[in-house]
């Protein structure tokens, strides 16, 4: 699951619980994946590869016109690499299928 993205126009709300509003990014406000956050994860549930690809594809292609692009990239630089999956900032930082998210314990 990626981080929240936002939802687009409306700041979240000032009331939000700690733990809600930590996961808020206000540099991200009016980002073009707000609320498809989705189409830009590395991995949709039996997703066949080809659709997959063609979507990450179109979803970096949404970050070349996102008005807070430069933003994204640096959100992205700010994330530990376990948690950047998907496309950021016009780059696919995807993991290959089949690769857990983390490592089995030993
Ligand atoms: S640059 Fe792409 S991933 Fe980043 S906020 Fe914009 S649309 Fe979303």
């Amino acid at each position: 699951m990626r981080l929240w993205r936002g939802t687009g126009k409306q700041p979240p709300k000032p009331d939000l619980p700690a733990v809600l509003a930590n996961l808020i990014d206000r540099r991200l406000t009016d980002a073009r994946c707000a609320g498809k956050a989705p189409l830009f994860d590395s991995l949709i549930d039996d997703e066949p590869e080809p659709q997959r690809r063609a979507r990450l594809q179109w979803a970096a292609s949404e970050c070349s016109t996102c008005p807070v692009l430069a933003a994204c990239d640096q959100v992205a630089s700010e994330l530990p690499d376990g948690e950047k999956t998907g496309i950021w900032a016009g780059r696919n930082y995807e993991r290959p299928p089949g690769r857990p998210k983390t490592e089995p314990a030993a």
